[in-house]
C-alpha cells in the first residue's frame, strides 16, 4: 500500500499533485531548490538542488514511491533514486522525453506521423539539413527547451549561420514547419496493469511561446480526428510501459495530424480536469503511481482554462465570472511566470454563454499580463 509519495519538483505542478494525493491519505515529500516552492502548501519540502544526491536519496529512503513533475531529472538522479525506490514512470519514459531526437524516434518506430526532420550537430550539418527540408523551418535544441525556449525558426538559407549561433551551437533537430490548423493535446493516464484512461484532447493556443488557452473538448475537432490522437498517445503510453499521466502535442492539418512531442508527466494542457473532468489528471496520475485503480475521465464538462501570466489580475473579477475556477499557485509575479489559471466550465450543455465568460477572464488575464 503506497502512504508516502516522493515527487521530484514542486512547483505548480507538484503542488496540485500534491493536493490531489491528500483525499487519497497520501502524504506526500517532495525536492526543490526553491525556498517558497508551491507545494509547501501539502506537502513537506527537502530544500535541496535536483543533482544533489544525498537530498534525493533522502527522498527515496523515505518515499514508498518517487515521481516527477518535471522531465529534465538528470540521469544520475533517476539512478539514486531508482536505486531506492520504485520510481514511476519509469526512467525510459523521461529518457526518451528529454531528447527530441530520441523522441521522434520513437514515434517512427511506432508508424505515427512526424514532420520532416534532421538530425543537426554542427553549422555545416545545418547548411545540409536545410537544403533537404527547405525553408521555413525550426532548428530546436535537442535537450532543456520548453515554452519555445531553444528554439528558432529559420525562413531562408543565410539564416543558418545565425540560427546555429543562437541556439548555442548545441546538438539540435530541424524540422520543417507544420502549417497546421490548430494545436491540440491528448492526455492519457496508463496503469502499472495496462489499465488506461483517456481524456478529449484540448485545442491549446499559445501566446509567444506559452498557453495561453486550452479548450476541452477541443471545438470542432471531429470523433474520428480524436479517436486517433488518444490511440497515438496510448501507444506511446504502451510503449514506453508507462505508468501515470502522459501529454502527447500534436498540430491538425485539415484531417491529419502530426505528432509534436510528449511529456510524460502532468500538463498544463491537461489543468482543464480540475474542474471539466470525473477524476483530475493530477488524481489520476498519483492513482496510477500508487497503484490504485482510475478514475473515470467523465462526466466532462466543456471547459476553457485560461493561464494567469506575469502579474495576477484581481481574484474578485476573476471569480466575478459565473463558472470560473481559480488556482493560484502562489508563487511571486515575474514576467513570463505561470502564476496560475482559471477554468471557466458550461453551466449546461452545449452553453452558449462559456465563450462570452472565458473571453472576459482572457480579458483579465491579458491585461496583467506579461
Ligand atoms: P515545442 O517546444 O516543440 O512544443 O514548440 C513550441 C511551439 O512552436 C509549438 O507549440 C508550435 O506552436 C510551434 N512549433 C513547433 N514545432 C513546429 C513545427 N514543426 N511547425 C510549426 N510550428 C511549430
Amino acid at each position: 500500500v503506497t502512504k508516502r509519495l516522493g515527487i521530484v519538483g514542486g512547483g505548480q505542478l507538484g503542488r496540485m499533485l500534491a493536493l490531489a494525493a491528500a483525499p487519497l491519505g497520501i502524504e506526500c515529500r517532495f525536492v526543490d531548490p526553491s525556498p517558497e516552492a508551491g507545494a509547501r502548501v501539502a506537502a513537506e519540502q527537502l530544500v535541496a538542488a535536483f543533482d544533489d544526491l544525498a537530498a534525493l536519496e533522502r527522498l527515496a529512503e523515505w518515499s514508498d514511491v518517487v515521481t516527477f513533475e518535471f522531465e529534465n531529472v538528470p540521469a544520475a538522479a533517476l539512478a539514486a533514486i531508482s536505486a531506492r525506490a520504485t520510481l514511476a514512470p519509469s526512467p525510459r519514459s523521461l529518457e526518451v522525453s528529454q531528447d527530441r531526437l530520441s523522441e521522434k524516434q520513437l514515434f517512427e518506430s511506432l508508424g505515427l506521423p512526424v514532420a520532416p526532420y534532421a538530425a543537426v550537430d554542427s553549422s555545416a550539418g545545418l547548411e545540409a539539413a536545410l537544403t533537404a527540408l527547405g525553408v521555413p523551418a525550426i532548428l530546436k535544441t535537442r535537450r532543456l527547451g520548453y515554452d519555445g525556449k531553444g528554439q528558432v525558426r529559420i525562413e531562408s538559407q543565410s539564416q543558418a549561420a545565425g540560427a546555429w549561433e543562437e541556439i548555442g551551437g548545441v546538438p539540435a533537430i530541424l524540422e520543417g514547419f507544420v502549417e497546421f490548423d490548430r494545436e491540440i493535446s491528448a492526455i492519457v493516464v496508463r496503469s502499472a496493469g495496462g489499465a488506461s484512461v483517456a481524456y478529449p484532447p484540448a485545442e491549446n493556443v499559445h501566446r509567444s511561446g506559452i498557453l495561453h488557452t486550452s479548450h476541452a473538448p477541443a471545438p470542432g475537432a471531429d470523433e474520428s480526428l480524436c479517436k486517433r490522437a488518444i490511440d497515438h498517445a496510448s501507444a506511446v503510453a504502451e510503449e514506453l510501459g508507462h505508468v501515470g499521466t502522459l501529454t502527447v502535442e500534436m498540430f491538425v492539418s485539415g484531417d491529419q495530424l502530426v505528432i509534436n512531442e510528449l511529456a510524460p508527466r502532468v500538463h498544463n494542457s491537461g489543468h482543464w480536469t480540475l474542474d471539466g473532468a470525473g477524476t483530475s489528471q493530477f488524481e489520476n496520475h498519483v492513482r496510477a503511481v500508487a497503484g490504485l485503480p482510475l478514475g473515470a475521465a467523465g462526466p466532462v464538462t466543456e471547459t476553457v482554462m485560461v493561464n494567469l501570466v506575469g502579474a495576477m489580475p484581481e481574484p474578485a473579477a476573476l471569480l466575478d465570472v459565473s463558472g470560473a475556477h481559480l488556482h493560484d499557485y502562489a508563487k511571486s509575479p515575474r514576467p513570463g511566470r505561470k502564476l496560475g489559471h482559471v477554468n471557466v466550465v458550461a453551466l449546461e450543455a452545449g452553453d452558449v454563454t462559456l465563450g462570452g465568460r472565458a473571453g472576459a477572464v482572457a480579458g483579465l488575464a491579458d491585461a496583467a499580463w506579461c
